[in-house]
């Protein structure tokens, strides 16, 4: 019986495991045995393999819960994730092929972050199986595919935590600024922003330095409480990546505010919150969706790509009309691209953004 592996990568997200239910059930139809692998690139190197057939999932002790099926619902990872340093040696990543080599195994699914795939990608240049990648990181921050596995979910867990406080911060006549996951992409911020109708967003990619943050907030929560507005509450969402931490933003603020105002600002910052909990059902779907065509490009002999949630005409078609295929080269540029801000994707991000800006506040 021909064998592939799947493994996970990097940083964790909700989805995850849908993705490794989707893959063993599609490859069991397929006639395909699944290895999978633990802790990321560092059990492809160690070999650390278990079977994840349907009859194995079910006897094992290995899943946490016996049945693939539920084992789609949780968060997290079953499979568990790592950052692995010697996956960036060439010798790190021929140890690897050793090990599948070893086991037979004809094909490789890697569901990971941008850092996973570009991991996939140097895999791909120096193994004689088939790589394929699926998009998994809350930050949705990886070129050519609309959302990643993980997105859908924490946005959910964001606007639920933004809905409790905003309860709590309306009954005191508070300001609260809420910091969320995102490092390099505000996506996540933005999403919410509009979703939970803050008065004002901070994004990373607004490139705004210490004092301009600080004067923004400031003005939007003294307008905010103003005669004109008399708000309640104010809720100001901010990414992680924006250049100032949120207990610095907090005390300078607070310095700014006017005196004889008495206005009480607070901070919460969501942090790993968000990364955990049951995936949506979007999160699921996709997942599902994602899985058939990665399990059919590998079983093609396609390697060096990963599936996208695309609805354009780029890259390639594939049995599912809401995914295409991409070289992963492609979305790593596509994925600088996003970061760096030269994306048409961030460009339009920001420009909504900034379109969007006077209605928050009102
Ligand atoms: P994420 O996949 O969530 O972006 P990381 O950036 O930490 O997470 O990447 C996960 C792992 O992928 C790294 O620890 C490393 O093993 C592997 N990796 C990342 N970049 C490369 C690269 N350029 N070449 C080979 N392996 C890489």
């Amino acid at each position: 019986m021909p064998a592939i592996a799947v493994l996970t990568s990097g940083g964790d997200a909700p989805g995850m495991n849908a993705a490794i239910r989707s893959v063993t059930k599609v490859a069991a139809s397929r006639g395909v045995t699944v290895w999978g692998v633990e802790m990321g690139y560092d059990g492809l190197i160690d070999g650390k393999f278990r079977p994840l057939t349907r009859q194995n999932a079910k006897t094992a002790s290995l899943a946490p819960v016996g049945e693939m099926e539920a084992m789609g619902s949780l968060g997290g990872t079953i499979l568990g994730s790592s950052r692995c340093p010697r996956f960036h040696t060439r010798e790190g990543r021929a140890e690897a092929v050793s090990k599948m080599v070893g086991y037979s195994i004809e094909g490789l699914i890697v569901i990971g972050g941008n850092g996973s795939l570009a991991g996939a990608h140097a895999l791909a240049g120096e193994a004689t199986v088939p790589v394929i990648g699926i998009p998994a990181s809350i930050d949705n921050d990886i070129g050519l595919s609309r959302e990643a596995l993980g997105v859908d979910t924490a946005l959910n867990t964001i606007i639920d935590a933004c809905d409790r406080i905003t309860d709590t911060a309306r009954s005191h006549h508070r300001a609260f600024i809420v910091e969320v996951m995102g490092r390099h992409s505000g996506y996540l911020a933005m999403a919410a922003a509009v979703a939970t109708a803050a008065d004002a967003v901070l994004l990373p990619e607004q490139r705004r330095n210490r004092d301009e943050v600080v004067k923004a907030v400031t003005e939007c929560i003294v307008q905010s409480f103003g005669r004109a507005r008399d708000k309640n509450r104010v809720l100001i969402i901010k990414a992680e990546g924006v250049g100032i931490p949120t207990h610095e933003l907090l005390e300078e603020v607070g310095r700014a505010l006017p005196a004889d105002q008495s206005i009480e600002v607070r901070g919460t910052v969501l942090g790993h919150l968000v990364r955990g909990g049951n995936p949506s059902f979007r999160d699921r779907l996709l997942a599902g969706r994602f899985g058939l065509v990665a399990v059919d490009a590998v079983l093609a002999g396609k390697t060096d790509r990963m599936v996208g949630w695309n609805l354009t005409e780029t890259g390639e078609p594939t049995s599912d009309s809401w995914i295409r295929l991409f070289p992963i080269a492609q979305v790593l540029e596509e994925t600088k691209a996003l970061l760096d801000g030269s994306s048409a994707v961030t460009i339009d991000r920001v420009r909504r953004m900034e379109a969007i800006q006077g209605v928050l506040s009102l």
